[in-house]
């Protein structure tokens, strides 16, 4: 195939987007090639072609407060996610997002936070 990494990056995204399976040793060897990271990956599924959606972390633009995830469902291979201020409860314009469920590390039984870096002291 003669398809840049680039292009290959661009067409992981519209199979994300489309909710298309791809192949998780597949998703690795496009992201690496591209030079990009996971997180790099969901933010351009969630952003899409035009318009940066609202984004756990955001700041609630009522009171500055912290937009975190308020609730999630599975449907399938997505992720619905609803957002909302913590602080007011406010809901931002675009408080919805449905991401494909293999950008979203599954939550182990026990509940943990995902490994911490080891950080030397
Ligand atoms: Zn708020």
């Amino acid at each position: 195939m003669d398809t840049t990494p680039a292009e290959r990056y661009a067409w992981l995204v519209r199979a994300a987007l489309s909710g298309g399976r791809v192949p998780r040793d597949e998703i690795d060897r496009i992201v690496e090639a591209a030079g990009k990271s996971y997180k790099d990956l969901a933010y351009d599924v969630l952003a899409g072609p035009v318009e940066l959606p609202t984004m756990p972390g955001d700041k609630c633009d009522h009171c500055g407060g912290a937009i975190r995830v308020t609730s999630s469902r599975r449907a399938g291979s997505v992720l619905v996610r609803y957002l909302g201020c913590r602080a007011c409860g406010r809901k931002p314009d675009r408080h919805r997002q449905v991401v494909p469920a293999w950008t979203v590390p599954k939550k182990t039984r026990k509940n943990r936070p995902t490994k911490v870096k080891s950080e030397s002291p």
